[in-house]
């Protein structure tokens, strides 16, 4: 909406000197995370109440974990690394242990990540043998000429870098063994089994204004055919641009794949974001001259919680009406971190320099 009243000029000086008043106060000590454990039908007859207990003390423990790394000052592609890390090192979660079956009843991992700073990224699909993914796709990123390797030469890779591997029963649960056979035993098609949640990602907002995101995931409980989903799709899954957001996706891969939904969002951010300025210019008072009084500077604007929500919110609402269902986590360089999913739940968490710190698991929460 063209913002053309004098109220809404004077609400945007205000916001302005706010924002000029906060980098004096030392805004660039500022930093936020979001966290997700994957989306779905997550209710609450579901749920035992220890399942419950346990995965939000791992929410938490990750959530530390990043925030700890952003509050002393590392880099937001450091707090995603370390954030993934441990919740692949949780049965919990469908990444490194607990990872889903395939079809095959092997594991096949996929896994990126983007540093918005520059955006480098890394990405893995269809490998085994390492221990933690993300720290294959991170090798990818800074170690080789490369954005995504696969399979055989993938894992190679990863022992060529010195990465800590791992023999293939390492990842196996008899949680994630009973779903394989449950798949197995019914034949239902992996699109129909709501066996996959529990993908890992992380999206951050360092002190210096930089934007990280990544994802880990085992896939698809069942899949077959060396199927890969978003997650190692940089613009799928993880997109990370400092001009924009920072996303991380969890659901019915095939969709975000479709809509590029990570790309899709931090795109729509970065094209609204001059509109938004030049709205707010073309609501300035004009002088005795006819010149516009007062020259909105994108410096001072940034865009509100509720217009990012909102184009979260419009991309997932598109990856609905394709059929699709999951969710994404957002981090922006105003410091906003947030969650959008159309599940019933998502495990989810989120921190910022502010003080403010949740985990959260149903969609009513
Ligand atoms: N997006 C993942 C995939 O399609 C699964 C998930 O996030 O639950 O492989």
């Amino acid at each position: 909406m063209i913002r053309s009243t004098v109220a809404a000029i004077a609400m945007l000086c205000w916001a302005s000197s706010a924002m000029a008043q906060a980098d004096d106060d030392g805004e660039e000590s500022r930093w936020s995370i979001a966290i997700h454990g994957g989306a779905g039908t997550i209710k609450r007859d579901k749920i035992t109440p220890e399942q419950d207990k346990s995965i939000r003390a791992a929410l938490g423990e990750a959530l530390k974990a990043g925030s700890k790394v952003l509050s002393d000052g590392g880099s937001a592609i450091d707090a995603v690394t370390a954030t993934i890390m441990i919740l692949e090192n949780d049965p919990n979660f469908n990444a490194g242990k607990g990872a889903v079956f395939t079809w095959e009843k092997t594991n096949e991992l996929d896994s990126s990540i983007m540093d918005g700073s520059d955006l480098t990224a890394g990405a893995v699909a269809g490998i085994n043998g390492t221990k933690n993914p993300i720290l294959l796709a991170r090798a990818v990123k800074d170690h080789s000429p490369h954005v995504m390797l696969s399979g055989a030469g993938a894992n190679q890779f990863s022992r060529e870098q010195g990465l800590e591997q791992v023999t293939p029963d390492y990842y196996a649960t008899p949680y994630r063994l009973q779903q394989i056979e449950d798949v197995l035993a019914k034949k239902v098609s992996v699109a129909d089994v709501d066996y996959k949640f529990g993908t890992v990602g992380a999206v951050a907002m360092d002190q210096n204004g930089h934007m990280a995101a990544g994802t880990s995931t085992g896939g698809m409980t069942g899949k077959r055919w060396g199927r890969i989903g978003d997650s190692p799709i940089i613009g799928a899954g993880t997109y990370a641009d400092d001009r924009s957001c920072a996303i991380s996706a969890t659901g019915s891969g095939e969709y975000f794949i479709r809509l590029g939904v990570a790309h899709e969002i931090c795109a729509r951010i970065r094209m609204r974001f001059p509109e938004a300025i030049r709205e707010a210019q073309r609501a300035v008072p004009k002088d005795a001259d006819g010149n516009d009084s007062y020259v909105v500077h994108g410096s001072e604007f940034q865009l509100s919680d509720a217009e990012i929500q909102q184009i979260a919110d419009d991309v997932i609402a598109e990856l609905g009406a394709l059929g699709g269902d999951g969710g994404i986590i957002y981090a922006t360089p105003w410091g906003q971190a947030g969650y959008s999913f159309n599940t019933a739940g998502m495990y989810r968490g989120k921190a910022t320099s502010e003080g403010d710190m949740s985990v959260a698991i149903y969609g009513d929460e």
